[in-house]
């Protein structure tokens, strides 16, 4: 059986726009501010999205949804992650499991973790586990400025 391991990154600042909704693994965290993207800004399921493309060596998930194209505009990424795990599979590889790690200063990840988790696994059809890390004041993430996530996905040839 070949394995092969993908590695995906994102981030997105904080977004002065109050009409913003923060969607964190496709979970909406209420009453906190959201993030300026093309899509719903979805960090982490952006860098699943990229970790599964990079193990299957189907590019990255600029190429899949070109921010030009008005179809993703306002998308709803865990439809995305959705969309990738699917084309994944049609390149004949089954998703093992992706592990992402967050680094933000707010909001508190825990109490949304396991919603997280359970949504990012369906839309996958495999295991997505969800860590949190604080910058430590460090750069930009640690100014409170945006929130970034790594995330590793594991695929085998079917
Ligand atoms: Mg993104």
């Amino acid at each position: 059986m070949t394995v092969r391991v993908g590695q995906g990154f994102d981030v997105h600042a904080f977004s002065d726009d109050p009409s913003r909704v923060l969607v964190l693994g496709g979970v909406i965290f209420e009453g906190e501010q959201g993030l300026v993207g093309h899509s719903d800004a979805d960090v982490i399921a952006h860098a699943c999205a990229d970790a599964l493309l990079g193990a299957a060596g189907l590019g990255d998930i600029g190429q899949h949804f070109p921010d030009t194209d008005p179809t993703w505009a306002g998308a709803d990424s865990i439809d995305l992650l959705t969309e990738v795990a699917g084309r994944v599979r049609a390149a004949g590889f089954e998703p093992g499991n992706v592990d992402a790690a967050v680094v933000c200063e707010r909001p508190k990840l825990a109490p949304h973790r396991d919603m997280m988790q359970t949504r990012l696994s369906l839309a996958v059809g495999a295991p997505v586990t969800v860590k949190g890390n604080r910058a430590e004041g460090l750069g930009a993430i640690g100014r409170g400025e945006g929130i970034a996530c790594f995330a590793v996905a594991v695929v085998s040839a079917r």
